[in-house]
């Protein structure tokens, strides 16, 4: 998980999974793990981006509002603004803690994977 935040390749803790704002890397440059691994893989980081969105917005809105920080109109559009920003931010932190999460239960490669790719 500490790779996972680190955006290094779960498994050897060395290739960067990400070559870009967005642009991710096929497969770790050190150790060729498989980052993407099946078509529809990593919409399981759209459960961990949107969750933790959501936990944040909630408890900044009841913080700033029982706070008496932010009311009405700005505090909407500030909670807005960074159910907006957050996500985008936070996009490559998502896949990467996935991908760790998904190593950890289902290290790569598993059987099928190693023989569609006539691996050992
Ligand atoms: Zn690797």
């Amino acid at each position: 998980m500490l790779r996972g935040l680190r955006l290094l390749c779960p498994r050897c803790g060395q290739g960067r999974i990400f070559r870009g704002w967005f642009a991710m890397n096929e497969r770790c440059p050190a150790c060729g793990r498989k980052f993407d691994r099946a078509p529809g893989y990593l919409l399981g980081s759209i459960y961990i981006n949107y969750g933790l969105t959501a936990m944040l917005v909630v408890a900044m809105y009841f913080g700033m509002y029982f706070g008496e920080v932010l009311e009405g109109q700005r505090l909407l559009i500030a909670m807005t603004a960074f159910a907006v920003v957050f996500p985008l931010w936070f996009f490559r932190y998502a896949r990467s803690l996935w991908i760790a999460f998904d190593e950890r239960w289902d290290p790569w490669p598993n059987e099928e994977e190693r023989r569609r790719e006539n691996l050992q």
